[in-house]
């Protein structure tokens, strides 16, 4: 008798699986991260195969017996990865297997399943040639689809267009033995923006970029590591990944590379398959479920060897894993804001440490984290004795009118009479931060959400009349014309937004064009599109949140501005520091990528943060020791591990209790080494309170467990009523 440990795919909190099942004979191949369809309760389910087993403790009546197998499975080194996210991030295992599925294949034994493409291929027999040319009594649509086919094979839905043919006509012609067709299966490719997929050699690396490649190329013969490329903006940091990328391939070993968002950075990818051409695999959120799918099972197959994506592509089924790739390895969109939330990186940490393969993480701007925990690579140039570009930093306080410094104003107006390309960011979308009015200091702020409301829309260009929205919730109002409180008409607009900068350029460097970069514009023109109608463009400014910050190369660009580098400062987090330097440091790097050279103006509040400071002279490392310095004082990541529990609730009462109950749960299981601090309030968000607890741990492990315990405690006891709980393990 064998039976299959099956992890039902359902989402609730309270299934313990796995579950036995005894096997058919018919499905003797099921084995380990097999999807199967089976009876759970009154419902039928899928589920993955977790382990097999000769014997059942349930006596051999009660077994239930699997429905189905489906024809795609899991890698079982995936299913451990899987297992491993659930538990890591206090999520359930059914959530962890969630993410190393194949695309398409949901819960539920009914969800809609993506299948392979098949078309129909035929060609005209021996037969088929004499019956055109001889009597035979052919129709009209029979005779085109013959004579369609005298150049070879084709495709069931080519011949319905060039000669009308339906699959009907094609069985006739089939039975009377005039062609013969057979089942192919299509590929269906993800749209390449620009370059073909064949594959072309790479450039020859300078001799820091070789020294990084030739430490990855011997670590992939010797068994893997850990490694930080720490190189300066513009120092080449792809083409060391393409090199070695290129070594692993060599030795049969297969390549993920993570990017930070495919939308932001699309160079990157279309590299890697400039490259490598068809041996890369995309696998990312904005291609089609079919085309997913294929490229998931090209992947799965091994006929392709490399995968590029998101952070979900950690979880691609590369089979001889030799190397996983983190660019902009600082970038925060490795971490997934929803259960579970994991960390891609530190899965990726996981998964290389599982399969022996070397984990290359690259920045210009490395997390304290990486700097301390990953043997260091650096590339301390740009390329081709390319300078960093001066910084300049200009002090807000006192003075200045409207969002631009005069130096600022001045610097534009030389780009535009040059004809050159400037990037300017503003960390803050919609046209200002806030509304307050200026006789009694009211302030609008959302219904549903403890914080103001931004005023979007007041350009003449959008042609609306403002709009006040939650950046939280979405809720949107009319703009105000008057104050509720006391009745005056006099407002303040406070803070300059993208819009309003945008409106502001326009003015002042009118012809030249403006282009804007934020999460409002990609709705009306998608990001890809306004960055490549900035690259395609002679000259122009690009303005925009930090997404204008994010690994861009273009080479035109001789001038960077940042108008508010306090503004992530005022976050109360202890990693703002970091932040503030990444982001400056980040827009910086976009400047003097070619022959013009280029300088950075950095608008600030705060002229002598450290991060602004150490950032104006380039110095990675400097801030690292500083920030690293701070952190070990505080008893911060990297010298622990924190751990976040949030609560919501729409009422008060039954919230605080929640908190209380669930801090007694977890001091029960702690050791006196872990620091448990809150319930403290989090601001309300979508109608719901918040409070929160956190924890402090240097044993990261024992801290996790004992949370999912805890959190397994109230739920099981009911302490939980009307109230949301959620883990999140390294909060961002
Ligand atoms: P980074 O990611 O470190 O900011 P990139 O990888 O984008 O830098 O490289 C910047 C530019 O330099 C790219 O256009 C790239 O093609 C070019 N480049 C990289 N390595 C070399 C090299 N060894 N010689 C000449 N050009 C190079
Ligand atoms: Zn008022
Ligand atoms: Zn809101």
């Amino acid at each position: 008798m064998t039976i299959a440990k099956v992890e039902p795919l359902l989402t609730t909190r309270g299934v313990r699986g796995p579950f036995d099942y005894r096997l058919p004979e018919s499905m003797a191949d099921v084995g380990v991260g097999s999807i199967l369809v089976v009876p759970f309760g009154r419902r039928r389910v899928k589920g993955v195969v977790v382990g097999l087993a000769t014997g059942s403790d349930l006596p051999e009546e009660r077994l239930a017996k699997p429905i189905e197998a489906l024809e795609a499975g899991v890698p079982p080194e995936l299913v451990e990865l899987g297992r491993w996210v659930g538990e890591e991030y206090c999520s359930t295992p059914s959530r962890g297997l969630g993410l190393v599925l194949p695309p398409g294949v949901g819960g539920g034994a009914s969800a809609r399943r993506v299948k392979p493409l098949v078309e129909l291929e035929a060609e005209r027999t021996a037969e088929g040639e004499m019956a055109l040319s001889g009597d035979e009594r052919l129709g009209l649509r029979q005779k085109a689809v013959l004579r369609a086919l005298a150049s070879g094979p084709k495709a069931a839905r080519a011949l319905a267009n060039e000669a009308g043919a339906d699959r009907a006509t094609l069985r006739r012609l089939e039975r009377r033995g005039l062609l013969t067709t057979r089942e192919v299966e299509r590929h269906r490719r993800p749209p390449s923006t620009s370059v073909g997929a064949t594959a072309a050699p790479g450039i020859a690396l300078n001799p820091a970029q070789a020294a990084a490649a030739a430490t990855v190329s011997d670590a992939l013969a010797r068994g893997g590591g850990g490694w930080l490329l720490h190189g300066v903006t513009g120092s080449g940091k792809t083409e060391v990944y393409l090199a070695c990328a290129e070594a692993a391939l060599e030795r049969g070993l297969g390549t993920i590379a993570l990017v930070p968002e495919i939308a932001l950075t699309p160079q990157t990818m279309e590299r890697f398959r400039r490259r490598f051409g068809d041996q890369v695999a995309l696998l990312h959120s904005r291609m089609s479920a079919g085309a997913r799918y294929d490229e998931w099972r090209r992947l799965r197959s091994g006929r392709a060897r490399l995968a590029v994506g998101p952070r979900s592509a950690v979880f691609a089924p590369v089979s001889d894993l030799g190397l996983i790739v983190i660019d902009e390895e600082h970038d925060s969109s490795y971490k997934q804001e929803s259960d579970p939330r994991y960390d891609a990186r530190e899965v990726a940490a996981r998964r290389a440490a599982q399969a022996g393969a070397v984990l290359l993480a690259g920045s210009a701007t490395p997390r304290p984290e990486s700097r301390e925990r990953m043997r260091r690579l650096a590339l301390p140039e740009r390329v081709d004795g390319l300078a960093l570009p001066p910084v300049e930093v200009l002090d807000m306080r006192g003075g200045v009118r409207g969002p631009l410094h005069p130096r600022t104003s001045e610097a534009l107006a030389k780009v535009r009479s040059a004809g050159g390309k400037a990037i300017v960011m503003v960390n803050r979308r919609g046209w200002s931060s806030h509304l307050a009015c200026r006789s009694c200091g009211h302030a609008w702020q959302c219904p549903q959400c403890d914080v103001s409301l931004s005023l979007h829309g007041e350009s003449a260009r959008e042609g609306a009349a403002g709009v006040m929205r939650c950046h939280h919730c979405g809720h949107a109002e009319p703009k105000p014309g008057s104050c509720p409180e006391c009745g005056s008409v006099t407002i303040a607009r406070i803070g300059a937004g993208t819009q309003r900068v945008e409106d502001e350029l326009e003015r002042l460097l009118s012809p030249l064009e403006v282009f804007r970069l934020d999460s409002d514009s990609a709705a009306t023109s998608g990001h890809a599109q306004v960055l490549s109608r900035f690259e395609r463009a002679d000259a122009g400014v690009l303005v925009g949140t930090q997404m204008v910050a994010k690994g861009h190369d273009f080479p035109e660009v001789t001038l960077g501005v940042v108008l508010d580098a306090d503004s992530t400062l005022r976050l109360p987090d202890f990693r703002s520091e970091e932040r503030t330097f990444a982001l400056v440091t980040q827009l910086a790097g976009r400047s003097g990528r070619g022959r013009a050279g280029g300088r950075v103006l950095v608008q600030t509040l705060a002229p002598h943060a450290a991060s602004v400071r150490h950032a104006s002279t380039h110095d990675s490392e400097g801030f690292l020791a500083d920030e690293l310095g701070r952190r070990r004082e505080l008893g911060y990541p990297p010298f622990s591990h924190l751990i976040e529990v949030a609560l919501a609730s729409p009422d008060e009462e039954p919230l605080d209790d929640a908190a209380v109950a669930v801090h007694a749960l977890i001091a029960e299981r702690i050791g006196e080494d872990v620091a448990l601090l809150g319930p403290a309030p989090l601001f309300r968000l979508r109608g719901k309170h918040r409070r929160r607890l956190m924890l402090k741990a240097r044993d990261r492990a024992a801290a996790v467990a004992a949370v999912r315990s805890a959190v397994a405690a109230a739920v099981s006891g009911r302490r939980l009523r009307d109230v949301a709980i959620s883990v999140d393990v390294d909060p961002q």
